[in-house]
């Protein structure tokens, strides 16, 4: 088939599911059509691995020219006069970009529900969220719309919604990717990666955006193996699975730990070997995170005040004004709440009390993580506590929404790379239910080995 076929096919299903799922805030359909043209006059160069090839872009990742907002109001017009690096590299490989999706503005939440736009439906159950933030790209993915979309993860935000969306989410090791370009929320914790379909797709299509990068100074500089090409089935044989208490404990609903458990048991048959483990510091994850994400949340989210980019408020009385006024009418609730936590953390006087115990915190969790894979080759359990749950749930109870991400937020403090693979289907509500598999920095390998063992 043509590029231009291939792209023309995904705005097709676009306009067939949008009005229902509404996971797309900017359609980039004369741009990409036009470079899907390009493509098919010129014939496909050598380096162009994934010529033609549709995808989505979480609107949290600058594209040149094409509206960029984080889904919210405060960028509501802006156009980036760059591409972030892993969009020119994508434009290298001669993929497409179809278009900008949804999310909780500036990737803070877990539901989508914090859009400064709209909310984003999941299409397996259009009463249901399809989790967050990057809800808009894993339901374009499920909904058909693309092979794969580009999310980021600050602490779960791939892999939750690809959990509640039935589809494969990878966040990288921390620095695997470069964030040049990314709209920062925790720069510290920020990771790009793939919601796909399947395991091979992503594991191509994160070799083609990773890499060091000298715009971004956290980017690391170590080959990027060729994960696609290399991926092992056989190497599940002998495998060293540990599997921490607290990833499948009581506190996980019944309906998905049956279907962790069951997957655990099939890896079995398959030959690795699964012993239970602790990470005891689990449960201080979420407390610390919101310290430390939500400080370097506010000092990143500086940088809009109306005078450099996006929305500005009328009526203003004097420069002051021309700020507060701007962000008051700019920034959504759960933004304002993060910028109020991380000033607050961060002031002097209470700088030692939060900030830096959470900062001892996040050593712990790390530490937790370092001493099991002494012993272990990954480590196994839910992805989150439970499926995709209904509208209006828990966007009520902030400490709610943010206790779901408990059993994700400790990748991140320890920049591990992680996957949510679709397992199964839970028995209470027919919704997918995803295994999360953690592995050792920089060994993505034996994640997409594992997840392609069990696909
Ligand atoms: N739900 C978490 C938060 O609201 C994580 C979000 C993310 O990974 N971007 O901060």
């Amino acid at each position: 088939v043509s590029a231009t076929e291939l792209t023309k096919e995904s705005f097709k299903q676009i306009k067939n599911t949008e009005d229902d799922v509404q996971a797309f805030l900017t359609l980039n359909e004369e741009a990409a059509l036009k470079q899907a043209a390009a493509l098919d006059q010129s014939g496909i160069q050598d380096d162009q691995i994934l010529a033609g090839i549709p995808f989505a872009t979480k609107d949290m990742i600058s594209t040149k020219g094409l509206r960029t907002t984080a889904a919210s109001k405060i960028l509501k017009d802006f156009k980036p006069i760059y591409n972030a690096t892993v969009i020119e590299n994508l434009n290298h490989a001669g993929s497409i970009n179809v278009g900008k999706t949804n999310l909780d503005e500036f990737a803070m939440g877990s539901s989508t529900e914090n859009s400064g736009f709209k909310p984003t439906k999941n299409p397996w159950d259009l009463t249901r969220v399809p989790g967050g933030s990057s809800g808009g790209s894993a339901a374009a993915v499920a909904a058909g719309d693309v092979l794969a979309a580009l999310g980021t993860d600050t602490g779960g935000s791939i892999r939750q919604p690809a959990s509640f969306n039935g589809i494969v989410g990878m966040k990288p090791t921390y620095g695997r990717v470069s964030r040049w370009g990314v709209i920062a929320f925790a720069s510290s914790f920020d990771q790009v990666g793939w919601l796909t379909k399947n395991v091979k797709d992503n594991a191509l299509l994160m070799e083609a955006i990773s890499g060091v990068d000298h715009h971004d100074m956290t980017s690391a500089n170590r080959p990027v193996p060729h994960w696609a090409a290399n991926l092992d089935q056989a190497s599940v044989k002998g495998l060293k699975i540990a599997v921490p208490e607290e990833y499948v404990s009581d506190a996980i609903d019944e309906d998905v730990r049956e279907v962790v458990q069951a997957a655990l048991k099939h890896y079995e048959s398959l030959g690795a070997t699964i012993d239970t483990v602790s990470l005891p510091h689990t449960k201080y994850g979420v407390s610390a995170y919101y310290i430390l994400a939500s400080s370097e949340a506010s000092s990143n989210l500086q940088r809009y005040d109306g005078i450099r980019y996006g929305f500005r408020a009328d009526d203003f009385k004097n420069l002051e004004d021309v700020y507060v006024r701007t962000r008051t009418e700019g920034f959504g609730e759960e933004v304002k709440r993060r910028i109020m936590l991380g000033t607050f953390s961060l002031s002097a006087g209470f700088y030692d009390a939060y900030f830096n115990k959470a900062a001892k915190v996040r050593r712990l969790i790390a530490d937790d993580f370092n001493k099991v894979f002494e012993d272990y080759d990954v480590i196994m359990g839910a992805t989150d506590a439970s499926t995709a749950f209904p509208f209006g749930d828990k966007i009520t109870d902030p400490t709610k929404m943010y206790m779901n991400d408990v059993l994700t937020i400790p990748v991140n403090m320890a920049g591990l790379p992680a996957m949510s693979l679709p397992a199964g289907f839970s028995k209470k509500d027919g919704m997918p239910v995803g295994l999360q598999i953690i592995g050792k920095p920089f060994d993505e390998q034996t994640i997409y080995d594992a997840a392609y063992a069990f696909e």
